[in-house]
């Protein structure tokens, strides 16, 4: 008797047909900045005792590669923070080594870079993107509430030298960068980096206003084609990116518009929070408890609660800037990861 091929894994499909590859895994809530579009000055953290284990991270990330997902990115809080992030790096890097991963990727306010640059590309990390919203020190020290540009420039560069491709991240603010953003495009391209410049969201409760901050990517766009030359790329991503190359520098520029376009009808991702919850879109609430279904049903269980939820994934997010409109969630950033 010939022995029965195993049954293949039906891939996550949710009901709008959109493909699930993309994890973005959240290690900590816990960050050593304060960005004033992120968090509250006096942000409260999670009782250490309700953040997952590295062991049962691996495990929940590794049901959804068997799934089928390709692309896995860590992110926080501030991941690099995590005392034993990079034990979780190590432990994942097995599913890049058999093939099953196409990319393990980490988002960081770059501070802590410098110290793991080298062993994060030894694991097989081949790009990280950096979050940097001014260069100038004491812009950086305001927007961060107490930040050093001097360690996430550091950090930038150990990336580099380590080999890995550095993508920078800038979240556009009227008042304070928006004047800088020509400047910092120039310099990113200049030292051989991507760079795409994103739309504040109006997600967790930051104890202020975003109102007036915020500064739509059309009218940087074309502030920016005053002075440069920008054509399309055709590069697709199932994100809510677009990008441009910009002529005179020959980088490419993304523009992550969130607010003013909406591209949830190709959105392949989905968020897993350092406590084990599974979000199905960023700007919506509803979630399942995976670490639950990991401690009473293990993997099989785990596999079915995500099965339920990913059949209902939502088909959008309602964003909205106007004043007084609050947070479309109340959960930070940080808190869903980015
Ligand atoms: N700490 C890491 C960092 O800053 O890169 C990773 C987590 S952070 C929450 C991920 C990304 O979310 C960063 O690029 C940050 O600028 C962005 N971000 C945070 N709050 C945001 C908001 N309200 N609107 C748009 N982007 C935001
Ligand atoms: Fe920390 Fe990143 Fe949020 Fe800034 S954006 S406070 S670095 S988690």
């Amino acid at each position: 008797m010939t022995a029965l091929a195993p049954a293949p894994i039906a891939p996550l499909i949710d009901p709008l047909g959109r493909a699930i590859r993309y994890v973005r895994l959240s290690v900590t809530d816990r960050c050593d900045l304060r960005c004033v579009y992120c968090m509250a000055e006096r942000q409260t953290f999670l009782p250490r005792n309700q953040v997952l284990s590295v062991d049962a991270l691996d495990r929940l990330a590794s049901v959804f590669v068997d799934l089928g997902a390709r692309r896995i990115r860590l992110t926080g809080g501030e991941p690099l923070v995590r005392r034993d992030v990079m034990d979780l790096v190590k432990r994942l890097s097995r599913h890049l080594a058999s093939g099953a991963l196409e990319e393990l990727t980490l988002t960081t306010n770059g501070t802590r870079l410098a110290e793991h640059a080298a062993a994060l590309a030894d694991h097989g990390v081949r790009r990280v993107n950096v979050s940097l919203d001014t260069r100038d020190p004491g812009t950086y020290r305001r927007l961060t509430r107490g930040g050093d540009v001097g360690r996430a420039l550091d950090g930038i560069a150990a990336a580099h030298a380590a080999g890995m491709a550095v993508k920078i991240n800038v979240v556009a603010l009227r008042d304070d960068n928006a004047a800088e953003l020509p400047d910092l495009i120039a310099w990113a391209h200049g030292e051989g980096h991507e760079i795409s410049l994103i739309e504040a969201m109006p997600i967790g409760e930051i104890g202020a206003d975003r109102t007036a901050q915020f500064l739509s990517l059309a009218e940087v766009r074309r502030e920016l084609e005053t002075r440069w030359t920008l054509s399309a790329l055709d590069r697709r991503t199932a994100g809510p990116a677009r990008y441009v190359r910009v002529q005179e520098t020959g980088g490419t520029l993304g523009f992550i518009t969130p607010m003013t376009h909406n591209f949830c009808g190709d959105c392949n991702r989905v968020r897993v929070t350092c406590t084990g919850r599974l979000y199905l879109c960023l700007g919506q609430d509803d979630q399942a408890d995976l670490a639950t279904a990991l401690e009473a049903g293990g993997e099989a269980g785990v596999e079915r609660a995500i099965r339920d939820a990913v059949a209902r994934k939502p088909g959008a997010h309602d964003f909205r800037i106007a004043a007084g409109a609050g947070a479309a969630v109340a959960r930070p950033m940080s808190m869903t990861g980015g």
